[in-house]
Parts: C-alpha cells; structure tokens; sequence
C-alpha cells in the first residue's frame, strides 16, 4: 500500500482545513515540497545554480510568443568565456569549475529580478531580457563584459582574471524567425566579437537618436493641441 492509500481503513477522516492535525494534510505538504524541490533541480545547473539549457530551451520559445503577442521587446546575449581551454589547461578542471561560478555570480548580479541568466553549454551562458530592446540588452552586455573583465578570481597568491566576449541581438514582434534562428542569429554576433579580438560585444549597430529634426511651427502647434484639448 503507498502512502496515498490511506482513505479507508482505520484513520479518521480530516478536513485540510480543520486546522486539526492531518496525516493527509501533511504528506500532501511534504509532497508539494518534493515537487517543488524536484522542478528546481530540472530547471537548474547543479554547478552554477543558474537555469540550465532545458530551462532556456523552454522560456526563450515562450517570451517570443509573448513578444508577438503583447509587442513587446525581447533580448538575447550570448557570453562565452574567452580562452577557456588554456584557464583549464593552465590552472586544473576544478579551478575551472570556480571560474564558472564566478562568472555565474556576476551575471545574477548584473540583470534584472525578470531576467533568465541560463547556463548555456560548457563555458557559455545565455541571458533572455523580456521586454528589453536592443539598446537597453547593449548597455545590459556591456555592464557584464566590463564586470567580468575588471573583476579578480584569487586563489592562494594568485590573481587570475577572465574576460568573455558576448553576442548580442533584439526580437521584434514583426520578426519571424524561429527560436534556434534568433539563437544562430546572436551566436554570431558572438563569433564576430571572438574574431574581432575577444574581450568585447557586438551586435547590430544602434543606430542614434536623431535630435536634429526640426520640429515646424505648425507641428508644434498641432502637438500642443493635441496634449491641451
Ligand atoms: P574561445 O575564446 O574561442 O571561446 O576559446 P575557448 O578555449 O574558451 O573555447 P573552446 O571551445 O576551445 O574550449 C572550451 C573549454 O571549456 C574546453 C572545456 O574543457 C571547458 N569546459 C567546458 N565545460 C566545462 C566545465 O564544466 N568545467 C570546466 N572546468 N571546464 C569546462
Ligand atoms: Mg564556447
Ligand atoms: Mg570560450
């Protein structure tokens, strides 16, 4: 007999909400702990303790729909750690493991509460920004490049630093690509910042805001009547 079985026999029936105390109240709390803990685990890098890539593979399909649903923006940047191979090579697979939570670290510091930081592969992660255009994803890219890069992993007498160059690109909801489109589509932009000389970001160039368009003085008038009516 499992531990669900218990409805008939010789335990008395109970309420939930009884407040009294309940077997069945508490195993079904224990199992909605079980659950809880076990939809972590599915969803998480054991290493890094960021998403992990099922978890991208899910929520980067869902937030494109929402894109074209609710026309709202959505980024994607892709960071490779630069020269990975020689840190591990030169400094051991374990000290390796440590970079990667130290990478993992600043990235959680670096986004938003509403963004997905996701180990992406090896030493790769990919970060999905919902409602975040291309300029803001830039500036979110840029901030994490430069983090990485001026930060110091110390271990014993050793300063050791990182760098990673990171792919960057927006979705639109006027875009049709499919999800593993938009990821080739930043992956490169990623190559390019690896080939352009690594420690950088690239992505479609944001094109500034013209400030220089005259306004008319019938436009002015049409616009100030428009907020005074
Ligand atoms: P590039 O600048 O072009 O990205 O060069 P790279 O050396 O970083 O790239 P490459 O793909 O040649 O090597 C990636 C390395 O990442 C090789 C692999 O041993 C290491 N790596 C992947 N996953 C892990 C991991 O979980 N732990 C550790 N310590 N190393 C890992
Ligand atoms: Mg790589
Ligand atoms: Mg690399």
């Amino acid at each position: 007999m499992d531990s669900l079985s218990h409805s008939t026999g010789d335990l008395p029936l109970c309420c939930p909400s009884s407040g009294q105390s309940c077997q069945f109240k508490d195993e079904l709390l224990t199992l909605r702990n079980e659950v809880n803990d076990l939809r972590h685990q599915v969803q998480t890098d054991a290493l890094t303790g960021l998403y992990n890539f099922r978890f991208f593979s899910n929520i980067l399909p869902l937030e494109m729909e929402r894109t074209r649903r609710a026309i709202q923006p959505l980024s994607l940047i892709i960071l490779d750690i630069d020269h990975f191979k020689q840190f591990n090579d030169r400094w051991g697979h374990e000290l390796g493991n440590q970079a990667l939570i130290h990478v993992a670290q600043l990235i959680a510091v670096a986004i938003r509460k509403l963004d997905f930081a996701c180990r992406f592969g090896g030493e790769e992660f990919a970060i999905v920004l919902p409602n975040t255009d291309l300029y803001q994803a830039n500036n979110v890219a840029e901030r994490l490049r430069f983090s990485i890069a001026n930060s110091v992993l110390e271990v014993g007498n050793n300063l050791i630093y990182l760098t990673a160059s990171l792919g960057v690109d927006e979705f639109k909801a006027t875009d049709t690509d499919s999800p593993q489109g938009f990821i080739e589509r930043v992956d490169a932009w990623l190559y390019q910042a690896k080939y352009a000389g690594r420690n950088l970001v690239k992505g479609p160039t944001i094109l500034p805001v013209d400030t220089t368009t005259n306004v008319t003085a019938d436009e002015k008038e049409a616009l100030f009547g428009t907020f005074h009516d």
